[in-house]
């Protein structure tokens, strides 16, 4: 196929590489926007959406900063792009937080009872095994687990 190149964005070297997953991740991202949300409730009508921005953020977060196979400059000019979320990644590089799901479940005013989110509630240490989160649908993400 040709590549439609426009003048506006420069591509860094190795683009090509993670553009296919990228933009797989981008047109689901689209279709999670578009559905209908026909009988969900409101807030897990959004779970998709927390779900693929934060695949889309691990991506080039595992790709640079654990597999170093990008250049620093293709993973910055991702995050300029929009296509990875530097506020999470940088919550990833804290101890505790590697497998933080998304910034609002370690917010602590958002949540009645615990300083956090119950899926940050290491497995042990809870008393329901299985759980999902209200905000994104996170099946727990303490550090740990
Ligand atoms: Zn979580
Ligand atoms: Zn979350």
């Amino acid at each position: 196929m040709p590549k439609v190149k426009t003048n506006r964005v420069k591509y860094p070297e190795g683009w090509e590489l993670i553009e296919p997953t990228l933009r797989e991740l981008q047109a689901k991202m689209r279709e999670a926007e578009n559905d209908p949300h026909d009988g969900k409730r409101k807030c897990e009508a959004l779970w998709p959406i927390f779900k693929i921005a934060h695949q889309k953020s691990r991506y080039i977060f595992d790709l640079y900063h654990r597999r170093r196979e990008i250049s620093k400059e293709l993973y910055e000019f991702c995050l300029e792009q929009g296509y990875a979320d530097h506020n999470l990644i940088a919550k990833w590089k804290k101890p505790g937080y590697e497998r933080l799901c998304c910034l609002r479940c370690m917010q602590p005013r958002d949540h009645n009872f615990q300083t956090t989110c119950v899926c940050r509630v290491p497995k042990h240490l809870r008393e329901e095994k299985v759980i999902e989160c209200v905000h994104c649908g996170c099946k727990g993400c303490a550090s740990g687990d």
